[in-house]
């Protein structure tokens, strides 16, 4: 089965493939996604899982059965959609990863003939009983009598898969816990606007961290080369677009196509998330994309402006409400908004008062009196809690040099 992930990158956005369809999310959305995940709690509920669901002795006499929910691959069922449904949430590759560790378990312990099996467990897993034709093919199963099954059908099939599954998913939330420290370790570096190096760019930070063999990336490229994780590939695509339909060959969409500009576009592919997570960090720092901890929530997330103190992402219990929303009503967090807007206040003031000193023709001081007076009235009312940083910043931004 081919678990090849594609990623690429354009501005401000970031694209995969998934399910043949490209889709479009913010830069830095899949970094974000996997560093948003509690790996170690996840950890924890795999060794959970496995110590519910293996079975030493499998009993190869017993039923096949969906209808009592302390079976095995019942629980395991149960579990693998909850996490499913967690993860993409968060990030599709995320979900993918998951049910890729279902596939190689199915095909890692059932042998190829079992077609029927495969298809049963992965009904069972992905979809039963949430449709109705999952339920109706479990009943068959159930019922089904022929060369490889006698009737009723035992179910030891479904309990190796699974105590498989249990193996499998261990065994991954192990590397991504030990990846995500090095992860971090590498961000607080390079890429986090208030690290120890921040008065350097993140270009020459990433930089000094592959001179001075920086132990996690050390680990981390040794892993992505060794393994040759990461790979390229390129397609030819039309200005703007970076989905490629399937489109059959007529007078109509060739004279389209004689229109159209194009230009080459490289994806990266992998079969392993972190290879992807790394090869997304790494064109950040390239690009200057540096990140900073919310401060709210203590998260990463990619600044608006130097002002954003606050991430996009729902607080819980809040009705849907962001960090940005929530944390200006809360009075700690309120004077440290205060302080963003003051100090983004005065770093415009001075240069608007020394473009009035340099000509003041073209910027007269009465425009810079206007302009301060405006600023101090909004400041009250970031202090107050009634105006966020970013519209503040929005309002007092100054105008292109003249
Ligand atoms: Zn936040």
């Amino acid at each position: 089965m081919d678990q090849t992930k594609y990623l690429s990158f354009s501005g401000k956005n970031e694209y995969i493939v998934s399910g043949g369809q490209v889709e479009e999310y913010g830069i830095g959305s899949l970094l974000f996604a996997f560093l948003d995940v509690d790996w170690m709690k996840l950890h924890d509920e795999a060794n959970d899982l496995n110590r519910k669901c293996y079975i030493e002795n499998i009993d190869r006499e017993t039923y096949f059965n969906v209808h009592d929910e302390s079976r095995s691959y019942m629980i395991a069922a149960t579990y693998y959609k909850l996490l499913m449904k967690n993860l993409n949430a968060l990030h599709p590759f995320l979900g993918q990863i998951i049910d890729e560790k279902l596939c190689d378990a199915v095909y890692s312990v059932l042998p190829e003939n079992y077609d029927l099996v495969h298809d049963v467990t992965f009904d069972l897993f992905r979809n039963y009983p949430s449709t109705p034709e999952s339920v109706e093919r479990m009943e068959l199963f159930a019922e089904s009598s022929g060369d490889a099954f006698s009737s009723p059908v035992k179910d030891w099939s479904l309990v190796e898969a699974t105590n498989a599954f249990s193996v499998h998913l261990i065994e991954l939330m192990e590397n991504m816990l030990a990846f995500k420290a090095d992860m971090l370790e590498m961000m607080a570096f390079s890429l986090d606007k208030d690290s120890e190096f921040a008065d350097m760019k993140p270009p020459q930070r990433f930089y000094l961290m592959q001179v001075s063999c920086f132990e996690a990336l050390v680990r981390t490229e040794r892993l992505i080369v060794k393994n040759k994780l990461l790979g390229a590939e390129q397609r030819i695509l039309r200005e703007g677009e970076f989905k490629y339909p399937e489109e059959k060959i007529t007078p109509e969409f060739i004279a389209e196509l004689k229109r159209c500009t194009f230009f080459a576009h490289m994806f990266y592919t992998s079969e392993d998330v972190r290879a992807l997570v790394f090869a997304e960090f790494r064109h950040m720092c390239m690009n200057e994309l540096a990140v900073r901890k919310c401060e709210y929530c203590g998260r990463y997330f990619l600044p608006f402006s130097s002002a954003s103190l606050y991430c996009d992402r729902v607080v819980e219990n809040s009705e849907g409400k962001t960090c940005k929303e929530v944390a200006p009503t809360e009075k700690y967090f309120n004077k440290r908004n205060a302080d963003a807007a003051r100090k983004l206040y005065s770093r415009l003031r001075n240069t608007y008062h020394m473009r009035c000193e340099r000509a003041p023709q073209v910027y007269p001081h009465e425009e810079y009196y206007a302009w301060m007076d405006n600023a101090k009235g909004l400041l009250k009312e970031v202090d107050a809690g009634s105006l966020s940083v970013e519209e503040f910043e929005q309002r007092v931004v100054l105008e292109r040099t003249r």
